[in-house]
């Protein structure tokens, strides 16, 4: 038996051997085209020669300086440059080891930013049901997924859940999507009447919805009035971009599609691409001026913040993906994918919605596509999809729907921004026969 934990509840785990841009080969030399890069972490493919190559010079040089002693050449250059590629007001940036971390450190800040001033009654954060912030037990309060909360619910954090902006099930029979839009952004204005919003810290909530829904973005207008409502009440709005970050969306920041700028934003999977284990947390001049001009001293920190190998990786791929063609290329190839997979399942029967922005789509599955009704979650279709995907050669990233009942499965796809049309072809090949077998 396996020492490796967490082999113990997948044994039939097959042993990955080597990357070669989309694919991943085993051991056995199968290949398997990427699709979801995990959950949407790999970016560049597995092959990228100029991160690579940057690893590689930091390595020779230095491997390890701690923060608390040292600043050097690849975290500064990452910093500026990332700070000069983010929306404007995202200013100070707080390099993390992933996106838990990340989420994490954004909490944390925003309840010492108002400690600084003097607001110590300030304790609380609203988010969303069916979201998901990361498994560290702040960000699992967070998070809306009831059935990863469940068990460590008596050591959470305190956290009330809204409904998210999910227009396949949420948007009512004659309702314009922008009308539906501003209703379930007032679930927000409700929320904190309800809490007295004196006593609220941050809404948090993820421009794209990754995990638990399957890249559900929201409808024009919805976090134009969340950013309206945190204003109102001095709330800060954290928007959570560590899965849909990064170029996933075709912009480097998802929100900058909504036209909202927050106050702390957090990022990580794409940032390293896989190269590095990295995550970043940004934040405005302000909150860090709060800060700095008070205690001085952000009360946080983990061993590898600003690792030198970390930040040399999430430096060339911030490089990569801010040089020219890369956006562009992820929103074309973005349409393809949809318009195929719109060819291939959008009169199936089993197939409710297709939904996304770039290289950031997902596919719900139905019982039923009239009355929308999910699968029976026993059945755990998105377990047989999976394990027919793998078996045909394709990674993909299926979820359950039994998070609250109120969805069904979905299939999210993240393939690398390097995806060739042939590629996009294959993909939807492999996803169609995995299906399939899936439902027979
Ligand atoms: N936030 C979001 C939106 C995520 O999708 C994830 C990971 N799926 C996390 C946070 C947590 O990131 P990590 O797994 O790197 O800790």
């Amino acid at each position: 038996m396996s020492a490796l934990f967490h082999r113990s509840c997948n044994a039939t785990l097959p042993w990955a051997d080597q990357g070669e841009g989309c694919y991943i080969i085993d051991r056995n030399g199968k290949r398997y085209l990427d699709a979801c890069g995990g959950a949407a972490v790999s970016c560049l493919g597995h092959s990228d020669e100029t991160v690579k190559a940057a690893i590689r010079e930091q390595l020779e040089k230095l491997p390890f300086a701690h923060t608390g002693f040292f600043t050097t050449e690849a975290a500064e250059s990452f910093a500026d440059a990332l700070a000069a590629h983010a929306p404007k007001g995202l200013d100070r940036v707080y390099p993390v080891s992933g996106g838990s971390e990340a989420v994490e450190a954004a909490l944390k800040l925003a309840r010492q930013y108002f400690l600084e001033r003097g607001e110590p009654k300030r304790h609380r954060f609203i988010a969303r049901r069916q979201s998901y912030h990361g498994n560290t037990l702040g960000a699992l309060s967070t998070g809306g997924n009831a059935w990863r909360r469940e068990p460590f619910a008596p050591l959470m954090i305190e956290t009330s859940h809204i409904s998210p902006c999910y227009e396949y099930r949420g948007r009512e029979e004659g309702e314009t999507p922008e009308v539906y839009g501003l209703r379930v952004a007032d679930e927000l204005e409700a929320e904190l009447q309800r809490l007295g919003p004196e006593t609220v810290i941050a809404f948090v909530a993820e421009p794209v919805v990754g995990a638990t829904l399957g890249a559900v973005p929201s409808v024009p207008g919805y976090f134009k009035r969340v950013r309206e409502i945190c204003d109102r009440h001095g709330i800060l709005l954290i928007l959570d971009e560590v899965m849909c970050g990064m170029g996933r969306t075709g912009t480097l920041f998802a929100c900058e599609q909504e036209g909202v700028v927050p106050d702390i934003a957090t990022i990580a999977k794409g940032l390293g691409a896989g190269y590095q284990p990295v995550g970043a947390m940004l934040c405005s001049a302000q909150i860090h001026d709060t800060i700095a001009g008070g205690s001085g001293f952000f009360q946080h920190g983990h061993t590898y913040i600003g690792h030198p190998m970390a930040m040399a990786a999430a430096g060339a791929v911030l490089g990569r993906l801010t040089d020219g063609d890369v956006l562009p290329g992820v929103l074309s190839a973005g349409a393809t994918l949809k318009g195929r997979l719109t060819d291939e399942f959008g009169q199936h029967p089993n197939v409710g919605d297709i939904r996304g922005r770039g290289l950031f789509q997902g596919v719900e599955l139905v019982q039923d596509r009239e009355t929308k009704a999910p699968f029976d979650p026993s059945l755990k279709l998105h377990k047989r999809v999976k394990s027919a995907a793998m078996e045909a050669g394709l990674m993909c990233y299926p979820m359950g729907g039994t998070i609250d009942g109120r969805q069904g499965d979905h299939i999210l796809l993240a393939p690398p921004f390097i995806v060739t049309e042939d590629q996009v072809d294959e993909l939807v090949g492999k996803l169609s026969t995995a299906l399939e077998v899936a439902l027979s």
